[in-house]
């Protein structure tokens, strides 16, 4: 890296260290192109490595584990009550997990050539002391928290996300504001650790937006795991007396918390990144309009990732760091995905992919359901969870798989094979005649399928 006022020419200059970032610069330094990551904080792995993701998951295991222990009991097995230490846990995860990860992918640049600038980069670089001249740029500069206009503004007590998986400690009364992928988790976490969890989520259910039988489960479950889970309700007032939070719920009196994570949505990053000297013009939101090839309207500047809207999911934002690169290597590439995995990876875990349920009939469009209910599942009576539920959403002229859905242990990874079946056209035939082990909860997907021939 040149310093000063010399300026260094590269192919493709990322905005950006994050899951988009890195996989984009990746990509383009394996097709012979000299790639270099601009980040804030100097690392790649952005917010999905840092402090989204994968603490999170780190987190969400010990969470896990614990109530499997108490789950125990009910079959004979008793481990006590769990001691946490939690400078241990945090020290587990902030350095076995997160630094290992970071580590990794470190050394994955350098091996691949990529080097890794920190800084804030500014389109029209004249501001820095480090210039760079670039053929081609990807901004993929992430989102950040929204916090409640209105409300107190974030403070040790208020936390957002990012503090709340640093595990400052485990409050006595947690208010979750949101109840979305973050609320849950997150809440979750904390309910399994000890906190008295109250979720207030302004929707009429939890995860607006996705198929009702999918998130009934989990709302059954979070009704006992929760002290209170309050839908179509909006708090009205926060006030941080530096000792505890005072909140007031719509339509109930004021109450005490010891913290508080707002968890309601997280905005597209793109101010105060010197657009206003290029084409691209970010929406009302901070989204930054893309093409299927991820070009924004200045035809050198590509973005990928959450700065480009919804859905803001890491692996969504990899794929497009792959199609960008390619695309800037003159590649035939598109993001032409029909299928990108959401997984809420609470207890029991909720995925979907494709078209949903409730997509579908938002859209007037008709369509065929296919359903397994675990109840009839040899290995999910084995687990002692028989609340599982997979469905297929097929189009009913073709048989073709659009969509799948699945609530249960391990939903997550059960839907690897639902995204392989909506991308490549399976047929509910397909599916149904594929051989699936025995006794595996993959042999939902077999049933469901099957649920439609007979
Ligand atoms: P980011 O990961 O946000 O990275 C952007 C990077 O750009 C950051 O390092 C930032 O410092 C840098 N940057 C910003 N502006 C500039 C600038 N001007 N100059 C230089 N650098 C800049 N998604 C999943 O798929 N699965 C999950 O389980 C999951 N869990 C999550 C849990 C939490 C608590 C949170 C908050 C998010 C979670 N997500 C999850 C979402 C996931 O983190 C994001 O979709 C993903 O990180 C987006 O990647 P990105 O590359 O677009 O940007
Ligand atoms: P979200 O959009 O998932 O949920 C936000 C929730 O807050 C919604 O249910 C919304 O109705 C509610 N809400 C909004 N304003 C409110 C108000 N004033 N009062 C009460 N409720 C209100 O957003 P999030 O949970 O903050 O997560 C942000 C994004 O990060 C997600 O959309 C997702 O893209 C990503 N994420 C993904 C994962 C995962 O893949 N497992 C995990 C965490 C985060």
């Amino acid at each position: 890296m040149v310093m000063g006022d010399l300026v260094r020419e590269v192919d493709v200059v990322v905005v950006g260290g994050g899951p988009g970032g890195y996989s984009a610069a990746f990509r383009a330094a394996e097709l012979g192109l000299d790639a270099v990551v601009v980040d804030a904080g100097k690392r790649l792995g952005g917010v999905c490595l840092h402090e989204g993701c994968i603490p999170s998951k780190a987190l969400l295991h010990v969470a896990g584990l614990i109530s499997e222990a108490e789950r125990a009991r009910e079959l004979g097995v008793d481990f006590g009550e769990p001691r946490i230490a939690l400078e241990a846990l945090r020290t587990w995860k902030t350095e076995r997990v997160v630094g290992r990860l970071a580590r990794g992918l470190a050394a994955v640049a350098k091996g691949k050539g990529v080097d890794v600038v920190g800084g804030r980069a500014v389109f029209e670089s004249s501001r820095g002391p480090q210039k760079l001249r670039f053929a081609h740029a990807i901004v993929a500069t992430g989102s950040r928290p929204v916090m409640l206009p209105g409300l107190a503004a974030r403070s040790e007590r208020i936390m957002d996300s990012t503090a709340a998986v640093e595990l400052p400690d485990v409050p006595e009364r947690l208010l979750v504001i949101g109840g979305g992928y973050i609320g849950l988790e997150l809440g979750t976490v904390y309910a399994a650790l000890g906190s008295l969890v109250t979720v207030v989520e302004m929707m009429d259910g939890l995860l607006p937006g996705v198929d009702r039988d999918l998130v009934q489960p989990l709302a059954r479950r979070v009704e006992k795991l929760f002290a209170g889970v309050h839908l179509g309700a909006r708090v009205a007032g926060l006030v941080d007396s530096g000792a505890v939070v005072e909140a007031r719920i719509e339509g109930q009196a004021a109450q005490v918390f010891d913290r508080v994570l707002m968890a309601v949505g997280r905005r597209a990053q793109s101010d105060g990144l010197g657009l206003e000297t290029t084409r691209v013009r970010p929406d009302a939101h901070g989204v930054i309009p893309v093409d299927d090839r991820c070009r924004t309207e200045d035809p050198r500047i590509y973005a990928v990732g959450d700065v480009t809207g919804e859905p803001m999911l890491a692996h969504r934002a990899m794929r497009q760091g792959k199609v960008a690169a390619e695309a800037i290597a003159g590649r035939p590439a598109a993001f032409d995905n029909r299928a990108v995995p959401a997984v809420v990876f609470t207890d029991p875990e909720v995925a979907w992919c494709g078209l949903t349920e409730h997509e579908a009939q938002a859209a007037g469009r008709e369509v065929r359901i296919g359903k397994f209910a675990w109840a009839a599942s040899g290995r999910a009576a084995t687990l002692g969870r028989s609340d599982g539920l997979t469905k297929l959403v097929i189009d009913p002229a073709s048989g073709r798989v659009l969509g799948v859905g699945i609530v249960g242990p391990g939903a997550g990874e059960l839907i690897a094979e639902g995204a392989l079946a909506v991308e490549n056209a399976l047929l509910a035939e397909d599916v149904a005649a594929t051989i699936h082990a025995h006794p595996t909860l993959s042999e939902s997907l077999m049933e469901a399928a099957e649920s439609l021939l007979r």
